[in-house]
């Protein structure tokens, strides 16, 4: 069993398995209540977490304004060398942390060491951009009336910023909120996802070691209900950084009132195959992009509309590929595809491909659930209307869709309430160009699946799949407020 190394947080409860703390204020404190957290291939006891109450919330928001007291006058270079050297001391730890990604949520471990590999760039990105974080002039004299003066804007970090994240990238989401806040001068309330906390404290270990000044980050644990919910309501917290699921992040907004929100939401992302394609590249990425991490990502491809020319040529070639992956145990080199976060999930999946079977749909591959596995699935014969194509199927599945017409293919695209990214594979560059104006989404990937994600681009979707942007210098920008600046030259 992987375990957390040394430091303050460390102490051992009668069964000898581990209990860890909070962080508040630079100190790992204790709370009564503890919750579970298992290894989700074996069910092995990992560690048990507190619960965060509402007096331990509010010594959390107080030290958080006293983190952002520091940080905020922090010289950009200093935060910038925390970040470096947190970058640093996350890639020579890169092994062990991510045999606990792959205990902690069931991450295939080469997925897993991807992701603390991604999480090494998202934090050397943030140092970059702690030193690049700049205001502009504003032409004055070319408003009638507003000759003789002189204006340009400066940005000032936004204050404490509330992180909520979810199970599926618990370290480098994580990354994602913690490392732009830090390069802005803000300060961080995290609330990791139950599932998957462990990770979470030992980044906090790491940015200890680090020197990130006392109350820079604060990490909390409990549910999205209470803890999560405290958080929204709180006047203090200046901004919510979420990502999750679409309904919890509506309940935020609904709830957070003025409050700046960033909303980093699920889809049904699709991907278009046209006649023209190089399926020899297209199969092997749209393979990976359906089923990494057991499909538990947002932006897996679960749609993929193939020209009707070379529809039976790519399915034949694509469920070859499929045959060749490895399901098991998430510690092993070897796996491809480990378990499902929870039974509950695994049996909401098993039941959506049952009910579009009964519907119609023809399993190709697939469709049986092994406790908390279920099989690489593969549909075709699908309705736009079943749940295995119109909502976030976030699993093992993905449907292959034959289409006749380039047009009709983005339509069918943009026929979702989601958009966050879209993969089109062409030799076409008018069918590209005409993808990019048409999809409704937040990221158009040209010869690549809806799967790809680089560090420090712009990510995020519009319609129901989210509001703002992430990548680290476009986070930077949400958690930084404009001053503008006006000099009457008189
Ligand atoms: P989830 O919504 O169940 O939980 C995410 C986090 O939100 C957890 O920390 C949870 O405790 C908290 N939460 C839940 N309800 C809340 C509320 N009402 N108020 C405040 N906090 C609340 O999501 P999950 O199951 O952990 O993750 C899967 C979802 O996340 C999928 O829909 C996936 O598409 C989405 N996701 C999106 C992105 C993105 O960048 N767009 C990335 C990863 C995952």
């Amino acid at each position: 069993m992987f375990t957390l190394t040394g430091m303050a947080n460390t102490i051992y409860s009668d069964s000898m398995t581990e209990s860890f703390k909070m962080l508040i204020g630079g100190h790992w404190l204790p709370a009564e209540e503890l919750f579970e957290i298992t290894n989700k291939y074996n069910g092995e006891l990992l560690g048990r977490v507190p619960t965060c109450d509402k007096e331990i919330f509010e010594m959390a928001v107080r030290a958080a304004r006293d983190g952002f007291e520091t940080l905020s006058n922090t010289p950009s270079y200093q935060r910038a060398r925390i970040l470096s050297k947190t970058s640093q001391l996350i890639d020579s730890a890169k092994e062990d942390l991510a045999e606990l990604i792959a205990q902690e949520a069931g991450k295939p471990i080469k997925q897993a060491l991807t992701e603390v590999e991604r999480a090494v760039q998202t934090f050397q990105f943030a140092s970059e951009e702690a030193k690049n974080i700049h205001g502009k002039t504003v032409p004055m004299d070319a408003a009638v009336g507003s000759e003789g003066k002189v204006g340009f804007y400066l940005r000032f970090p936004a204050g404490i910023v509330g992180a909520i994240t979810p199970f599926n990238f618990p370290l480098n989401l994580v990354a994602h909120k913690v490392a732009p806040a830090i390069a802005a001068g803000c300060s961080v309330i995290l609330k990791p996802s139950s599932l998957t906390p462990l990770i979470a404290i030992k980044l906090g270990e790491i940015m200890q070691e680090a020197e990130l000044p006392a109350g820079g980050l604060n990490i909390v644990f409990g549910s999205g209900d209470a803890v999560g919910s405290w958080m929204v309501t709180d006047p203090r917290i200046a901004l919510i950084s979420f990502t999750g699921s679409p309904p919890a992040g509506k309940k935020i907004k609904e709830s957070s009132g003025l409050k700046k929100v960033v909303l980093e939401l699920g889809s049904n992302s699709a991907v278009i195959i046209d006649e023209t394609a190089d399926l020899d590249s297209a199969i092997p990425l749209c393979v990976k992009g359906s089923f990494n991490f057991a499909g538990q990502s947002c932006i897996s491809v679960q749609r993929i509309y193939v020209h009707k020319q070379i529809f039976d040529k790519f399915v034949e070639s694509f469920l070859g590929e499929v045959k060749k992956l490895k399901v098991g145990n998430p510690s092993s080199k070897e796996t491809d595809v480990g378990p499902m976060i929870t039974e509950t999930e695994s049996k909401r999946i098993e039941s959506w491909v049952n009910e579009a079977v009964r519907q119609g749909a023809k399993m190709l591959i697939g469709g049986k659930r092994q406790s908390q596995f279920f099989q690489p699935t593969v549909l075709t014969n699908v309705k736009p209307e079943m749940k295995v194509v119109a909502n976030e199927v976030f699993a093992p599945l993905v449907s292959l869709i034959p289409f006749a017409d380039f047009e009709e293919a983005l339509n069918l695209v943009n026929d979702s309430v989601y958009g966050l990214q879209a993969g089109i594979f062409t030799r076409d560059i008018q069918k590209a160009f005409a993808a990019v104006k048409k999809l409704k989404v937040g990221g158009v990937m040209i010869n690549d699946v809806s799967t790809y994600r680089a560090d420090h681009m712009p990510y995020g979707g519009v319609k129901e799949s989210g509001l703002g942007r992430e990548g680290v210098k476009y986070a930077v920008e949400e958690m930084t407020d404009i001053k503008m600046v006006c000099f009457n030259l008189i």
